[in-house]
């Protein structure tokens, strides 16, 4: 099971690197998992499909304070962090460009549409959400 784990992780990556954000689709009952799961949240489903994502996304709930522990965050800001709900899936992310300050502003009019984009950190990418 870990092995498999990690293979779904790796294609994750790579797809990233050709600039395409990838999810897992339940072929029984249609839900979409994204990031990509070894199993469907919905039904429990094993088998699942890869499919490319849109892009498109909500901006849900923001979750102050910004600032994560690490330098590694430092690439980011300024940002907030965020619950997202993409395609049926829900997550918490890094929503990008948008200050401590703007974020409390943006509380009163969520949900917000939001766009998932692919962001270079030094020698691999990963998906933040920028306002559309
Ligand atoms: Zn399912």
């Amino acid at each position: 099971m870990a092995i498999k784990m990690e293979r779904i992780v790796q294609r994750y990556y790579e797809e990233l690197e050709n600039g395409k954000i990838m999810g897992r689709k339940c072929p029984a009952c249609g839900a979409i998992q994204f990031p990509p799961r070894i199993a469907c949240t919905s039904c429990g489903n094993f088998e699942q499909e890869w499919i490319e994502m849109s892009g498109n996304a909500m901006l849900t709930d923001i979750t102050l304070p910004s600032r994560m522990t690490g330098p590694s965050t430092e690439v980011f800001q300024p940002f907030v962090m965020g619950c997202f709900e993409m395609e049926g899936s829900e997550l918490n992310g890094i929503l990008r460009n948008i200050s401590s300050e703007e974020a409390e502003g943006l509380k009163e009019r969520l949900p917000l549409p939001v766009k998932a984009c692919i962001f270079q950190i030094e020698n691999m990418k990963t998906v933040v959400f920028e306002l559309v």
